[in-house]
């Protein structure tokens, strides 16, 4: 199966004819190719989009939502089909990709078709001086979205929607080792009725066709997703070019659980919020910090529901714990667990590669629990964006309110207790930039999603999106 890039509303080979191994990773074989495109195609993608942008960005907000709305039906209307896509490409259980994955995706259209037509700017009165300000929002151009392979329609699809709601054209690229329901997306947008141009899709390698996009003179902001030091990379090329930036980098995010939470309900979502998609979520709590009172019942009852989980074939309905995306991320994650000794922790559960019947070629890895003794080991201070969890006690809220923020990420964090002054303590006082309490990945649309240090500059979601995606400019009327 050879994929194409999407320009001006056709698929088109890559202009050098150079192409790129697509891998299934579930089964540990090539099954398709995918353009390996040259700053040429990005060049083409972002001509078709400025051609588009004049009567792109002056089409009417009821219409523009209406073609939102199309392709967040035909998504839905498509599920089954992207969902195995999904699935195939980037090795998660089929059923996630059905009940999460691809659902969000056209969510993410629905909402932002709805959110354009709500979005409004301010206006000030200067009082005395007879004059009147009013902000103007307009589209920025053409604009850069690049995303990465975890959650891939879903994050593709968040940044686009509200790019082209906003009234830019835009010049978009999936990462290359998830390419296929990107490229659906192509079909769909033609299917909904969005005119050429407005969406272009590159497909190919990160430090050649997303660096093209980056460095693009005249693409004027870019929306990435992706790995902290990728994102360190396109704001050195980025910024003295003046861009507008929007950065959702890596994680390393604490789980905070009290005595005095739901046992239960925190047991299921912690096992939930340690594994999904193979613990290859932003998201997922990969610190799991437990009052020492509750510990050692919580180590034996995690560990028994973690040895619990089914690895297998994505398409296997029981399979909760799929393949992971590919050869080279299951060599990084094992490379974690290969140092466990050597940073003083001890692996609880799992640790191993996993030969799946009839897919002995996929890249399987158990879900793995690791007790370390200190938050200063590495398995504690990098992102390992696998099946790896780790495991200490705390005594005190200050001692686990310190240790949660002694880290260089600050994306998100869980908190489970019911007590409410130590909950809007801790909320106050941890430097994430989401706090799910009792609770976890628990998402409002409407609501800012983004992190603080070394996750990222800015926020998506709401209309914090669609402030990203356009330019104010204040425009003063003296009238007397
Ligand atoms: P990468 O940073 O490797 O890649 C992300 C995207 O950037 C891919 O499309 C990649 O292309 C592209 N890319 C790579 N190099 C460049 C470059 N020089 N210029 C422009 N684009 C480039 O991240 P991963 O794909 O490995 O994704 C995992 C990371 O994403 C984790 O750190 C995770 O925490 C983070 N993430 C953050 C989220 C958030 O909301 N904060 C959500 C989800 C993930 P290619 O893949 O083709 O190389």
């Amino acid at each position: 199966m050879n994929i194409k890039n999407y320009i001006n509303g056709k698929f088109v080979n890559p202009i050098q004819n150079q192409w790129i191994d697509n891998y299934n990773p579930s089964v540990g074989e090539v099954y398709g190719q995918i353009p390996n495109s040259t700053q040429e195609d990005v060049e083409k993608a972002y001509q078709s989009a400025k051609e588009a942008f004049p009567a792109w960005s002056n089409t009417t907000l009821a219409e523009r939502s209406k073609i939102l709305s199309n392709i967040a039906r035909l998504i839905e209307q498509k599920l089954a089909i992207l969902a195995e896509a999904e699935a195939k490409d980037n090795g998660k259980p089929l059923s996630l990709a059905k009940a999460i994955d691809i659902p969000r995706a056209s969510s993410n259209f629905q909402f932002f078709a709805d959110a354009i037509t709500q979005f409004s700017s301010e206006a000030h009165e200067s009082v005395g001086l007879g004059a009147m300000n009013f902000t103007l929002r307009q589209p920025i151009g053409v604009v850069g979205c690049i995303s990465p392979w975890n959650l891939p329609l879903y994050l593709f699809t968040w940044k686009i929607a509200p790019a082209i709601a906003a009234g830019n054209c835009v010049v978009a690229k999936p990462s290359e080792v998830t390419p296929m329901t990107a490229y659906l997306l192509g079909e769909i947008c033609n299917e909904a009725g969005l005119p050429k141009g407005v969406l272009n899709i590159v497909h190919g390698l990160g430090t050649t066709t997303g660096q093209a996009i980056v460095e693009h003179p005249n693409i004027k902001a870019i929306s990435f997703t992706g790995g902290t030091k990728t994102g360190a990379h396109i704001a050195r090329v980025a910024a003295p070019m003046f861009k507008k930036l929007s950065l959702e980098l890596g994680g390393k995010n604490p789980n905070i659980i009290f005595a005095d939470c739901n046992y239960e309900d925190m047991l299921a979502t912690t096992v939930r919020s340690s594994f999904a998609n193979q613990g290859q979520i932003c998201l997922c709590g990969s610190r799991i910090f437990v009052e020492q009172s509750i510990y050692e019942k919580f180590k034996k009852d995690f560990v028994q529901k973690v040895s619990e989980l089914k690895i297998g074939n994505p398409f296997e309905v029981d399979t909760n714990i799929g393949a992971l995306v590919s050869k080279q991320h299951l060599e990084k994650v094992k490379s974690y667990i290969d140092i466990v000794e050597q940073e003083g922790g001890k692996i609880l559960q799992g640790g191993n590669k996993v030969e799946v019947k009839g897919s002995e070629k996929g890249y399987y890895l158990q879900p793995t629990v690791i007790e370390v003794k200190s938050n200063q080991c590495k398995l504690n201070q990098e992102e390992i964006f696998g099946p790896v969890v780790t495991i200490m006690p705390f005594t005190s809220e200050e001692e686990v309110l310190a240790m949660a923020n002694d880290v260089t990420y600050g994306l998100s964090s869980t908190l489970w207790t019911n007590n409410l002054q130590r909950t809007m303590r801790m909320s106050k006082n941890l430097h994430t930039g989401i706090v799910w309490v009792n609770t976890w990945l628990l998402r409002d649309l409407r609501t800012p999603f983004g992190g603080q240090k070394a996750s990222g500059v800015g926020r998506e979601g709401g209309f914090e999106a669609l402030r990203f995606f356009t330019e104010p400019k204040n425009v003063c009327i003296k009238y007397e």
